[in-house]
């Protein structure tokens, strides 16, 4: 029977709950502990694949195809947990599922109500998530998405504290993530939110065990730390200061330092080895302490909101450890290159140029003409998704002359499909869950930049699309310059699923969005060749 930690955010959202629980699945791993990690959004939305990425941030895939909250990709770059569609439930899957045994008539005449139904379902979503394969997990750790006091998340709430009671005396943890406040003018760190916070849980029947204090610039010194402690009923051991650490990796470290990770198998009444982070810390020290930089340069259509592209940030950050170097990263608005700036005068002072996913028309042209750039300054070039499918239609327009090649998505009746919708899309007219997701096999072609990466015939990469390859034009691009390095095969199919070209130092686009399984300690093979093309290529110029 697995121990069960609860996290929960207090004062205000975006505490980084996310980050807290990762580290502290990080920790518990290090002691050689096996752990699983679950996220719980409050929303309507079934999953988050229908948000729009630049309000809620990056749809992140697993595996299995699930389109999850982006707390995931923190589970995944700092952990090994196994993550899948069981790792992600928002209040729309649970009442979903529940609505749909009412409808099977599974309650029996029962009035299907909130409690016990609801909470229910969710306690059977957290025993789900250590089933079957993962019946050797050793820890749960379960985050709760938005913060105490909202109503939509008083029945997950309620759930995990139903869950002790269910469980054994030293089964369950709750961590509560809250903002100490620095207040300039008093000139001191204020508790008085983090006890508000804390008597909203002890309200509904939940003690927390661990409090996790984001203090900004600060530390939390022995009064605050004795205050939270007093007003909380929580040793003081067991408030932790968790000021504001760069690098992110670094956060984890921290926690040890104050004993985190003891702490938590104390109250679980926990066995476990000695700490292994020695890999991890070497890691922390190479980000601290590059030795070059390189500028990219994203060119992408909106450029705000730093969240809707976390995994490719994060995979830059861990191609740069692998290279020793810095990556500035720059978001460049596709837009501008419609409207009379030439991509040459941006983009010439960039070593690299990345174009990511995106959905929709806009900026579209713009992309094109960053492609043509790239290719004729031979700039290194990495494709992602609509990435690929925007250097295959610059090919076909610039080299086969076909002006108005492009993708169906923008286009539907343009005489030259290069990007069509895939075959198994052709009907579909649900949006939710119905993209083509999750990881699909890719072989890969001998003497490519792409068998160059990964050093292996066959791969495994995470897909999210609708639009693929057409292979009508298969031949002509070919002939034109184009590389199909990688491939799907499915019968007589074969999708195009890696596309490079012939006279040029590096520039490989994927249909798979690669930045899905980077890590820190396991950088993504395109992302880490394609800083090193960048460093290069900046050396060449002697810049
Ligand atoms: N819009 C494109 C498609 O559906 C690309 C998707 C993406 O970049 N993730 O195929």
């Amino acid at each position: 029977m697995p121990k069960y930690i609860f996290i929960t955010g207090g004062v205000v959202s975006s505490v980084g709950k996310g980050v807290t629980a990762a580290s502290l699945g990080l920790l518990l791993e290090a002691r050689g502990l096996k752990v699983a990690m679950m996220k719980m959004d409050p929303y309507l939305n079934v999953d988050p694949g229908t948000m729009n990425p630049y309000e809620h941030g990056e749809v992140f895939v697993t595996d299995d195809g699930a389109e999850t909250d982006l707390d995931l990709g923190h589970y995944q770059r700092f952990t090994n947990a196994k993550l899948s569609q069981k790792s992600n439930v928002t209040t729309g899957s649970i009442y979903n599922t529940v609505i749909q045994k009412e409808r099977r008539g599974e309650y029996l005449g029962k009035t299907v109500q909130v409690i016990p139904h609801i909470t229910d379902e969710i306690k059977a979503s957290i025993r789900a998530l250590t089933a079957g394969s993962e019946s050797d997990t050793d820890v749960a750790l379960i985050e709760i998405g938005g913060t105490v006091g909202d109503i939509e998340g008083l029945h997950f709430l309620e759930a995990i504290r139903q869950f002790k009671y269910d469980a054994g005396p030293n089964d369950c943890c709750y961590v509560h993530v809250t903002l100490v406040p620095y207040i300039a003018a008093a000139g001191e760190l204020k508790t008085k939110p983090t006890q508000h916070s804390v008597a909203a849980l002890r309200n509904i029947g939940i003690q927390p065990n661990i409090i996790i204090c984001r203090t900004g610039s600060h530390t939390l010194g022995a009064d605050e730390r004795r205050k939270i402690a007093m007003f909380c009923d929580v040793g003081q051991d067991a408030i932790i200061s968790a000021e504001d650490i760069s690098p992110l990796y670094a956060i984890p470290l921290n926690f040890k330092e104050q004993k985190l990770d003891d702490t938590v198998l104390r109250l679980l009444a926990l066995e476990a080895g000695e700490s292994h982070l020695e890999g991890w810390r070497q890691m922390v020290e190479k980000l601290k302490t590059p030795r070059d930089h390189v500028k990219v340069a994203a060119v992408g259509k909106y450029t705000g909101h730093e969240d809707a592209y976390k995994s490719i940030n994060e995979a830059l950050i861990h191609a740069g450890i692998a290279n020793n170097c810095k990556v500035e990263l720059t978001w460049i608005n596709s837009e501008s290159f419609e409207n009379g700036v030439l991509p040459g005068q941006k983009l010439k002072d960039y070593d690299g140029i990345l174009i990511g996913p995106g959905f929709g028309s806009r900026g579209i042209e713009g992309k094109v003409r960053a492609v043509t750039f790239a290719r004729e300054s031979k700039t290194p070039y990495l494709g992602i998704c609509l990435g690929m499918q925007i250097a295959v239609i610059e090919l076909a327009r610039n080299k086969l002359g076909l002006e108005r090649a492009t993708t169906t998505e923008i286009d539907p009746q343009t005489p030259d499909p290069v990007i069509s919708l895939l075959s198994e899309q052709r009907g579909v007219t649900d949006m939710g869950g119905t993209m083509r997701l999750g990881a699909y096999p890719c072989e890969l072609r001998e003497g490519t930049k792409a068998f160059a990466a990964y050093g292996k015939p066959l791969i495994e990469e995470r897909h999210r699309h609708r639009y693929e390859f057409n292979n009508a034009y298969r031949e002509r691009l070919e002939a034109a310059g184009m590389i199909v390095s990688g491939t799907y095969k499915l019968g007589e199919n074969e999708l195009v699923e890696i596309t490079e070209l012939r006279d040029h130092p590096w520039f490989c686009a994927s249909q798979f969005h690669p930045e899905f399984k980077s890590t820190p300690l396991s950088p993504q093979p395109l992302f880490r060749d394609f800083v090193k093309a960048s460093l290069e290529h900046r050396r060449a110029l002697k810049r």
